[in-house]
């Protein structure tokens, strides 16, 4: 159930349609838009009777929702969520550039990256201290020792700091030390961590799944939604094909599918999407140009040397350029339409 609340509705009157619902036994969900709020309902098994709520004061029209999802559809909120991270965003004017290492490998190599992130005129610097590896032998990251030399590098150059989280008890870690936490493609359906995140106070960035559908992505974000952080930032990084050419295949189309569908705002990793330094900067220039609102980019001041995904790392100084370049395509292109 989605009631909309007319454009004239008072404080009073949203109050009233909550309580309603919360004695139904059934959670509110509010959303302010720049015209009307709406009040997302969720938790009821079944439809609800719209008639509870046509006739109260203030309520435009009581709709049933037949899409799998509610709180991550433009029925519910018809103009685009702006992620608020202090005084940075993602999802509005600006476009959001997070870039650093796949992984916390030193103090030296952080700092170094952080120093070149900054200059760029980036936001965000990325760097995991848990990393999902694919063999256990290979480096896991630094874990707590990590996330210091994060917050050291949010201290030092003000860049607001995304980590991954990989568990409910790295992602209380996390929260200590970080402005957004990252749920990696692998943990995209770990569903107690999505509800962890969902109770958190920071942003979510949610990776797409190696093999999901659109549709499973969007309800792994509906589940943080569901529990109340309604501050999520999708990601396509890439799926499994038969591809052989790159490590992923950066699904671009997944850009205005999501926008179609939903209010959050979605970014681009051409990192893990091709798994070839060569191809990230022509992938990062065409995420911007079919209309992401960001883009994740691994950056290694010595890639060779890299203790993680090295062969996708591009050096401090073609990040530069490349930061440049995006920019400028950003602004040239007109922000995609609402279809
Ligand atoms: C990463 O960002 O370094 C990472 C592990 O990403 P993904 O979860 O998309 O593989
Ligand atoms: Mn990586």
């Amino acid at each position: 159930m989605l009631i909309v609340m007319k454009s004239d509705a008072t404080e009073r009157d949203i109050e009233a349609v909550v309580r309603v619902v919360n004695d139904m036994g059934f959670r509110a969900h509010q959303m302010p838009g720049a015209t009307r709020t709406a009040i997302g309902v969720t938790g009821n098994p079944g439809a609800i009777d719209p008639t509870h709520f046509e006739n109260m004061p203030g309520v435009a029209e009581a709709i049933r929702v037949t899409k799998p999802y509610k709180l991550i559809s433009l029925d519910l909120r018809p103009e685009k969520t702006v992620v608020r991270v202090g005084d940075a965003t993602i999802g509005g004017d600006e476009l959001a550039i997070i870039a650093g290492p796949c992984a916390v490998e030193s103090r030296a190599q952080t700092l170094a990256v952080a120093e070149a992130v900054r200059r760029s005129g980036a936001r965000f610097f990325r760097g995991g201290a848990f990393k999902p590896r694919t063999s256990p032998y290979a480096f896991q990251g630094l874990g707590e020792e990590g996330l210091k030399i994060l917050a050291e590098v949010r201290e030092t150059y003000g860049l607001k700091i995304v980590t991954e989280a990989m568990d409910e008890r790295g992602l209380e870690m996390v929260e200590k030390y970080a402005d957004v936490i990252q749920l990696g493609a692998r943990n995209m359906q770990n569903f107690s961590l999505l509800k962890r995140a969902g109770h958190s106070r920071l942003p979510v960035l949610l990776k797409r799944g190696l093999s999901a559908t659109l549709d499973e992505w969007l309800l792994a974000a509906e589940y943080v939604m569901a529990e109340g952080n309604y501050n999520v930032v999708l990601c396509e990084r890439g799926i499994r094909t038969f591809a052989q050419h790159t490590r992923n295949t950066l699904d671009l189309a997944a850009v205005p599918a999501v926008r179609r569908l939903s209010h959050l705002p979605v970014i681009v990793d051409p990192s893990h999407g091709t798994g070839k330094s060569y191809m990230v900067a022509a992938l990062a220039r065409a995420g911007v140009a079919v209309g992401a609102d960001g883009l994740i980019i691994e950056v290694h001041d010595q890639p060779d040397h890299a203790l993680c995904d090295g062969a996708q790392a591009i050096t401090l100084d073609a990040y530069t350029q490349l930061a440049a370049e995006v920019r400028a395509i950003h602004e040239v292109i007109t922000p995609t339409p609402v279809v």
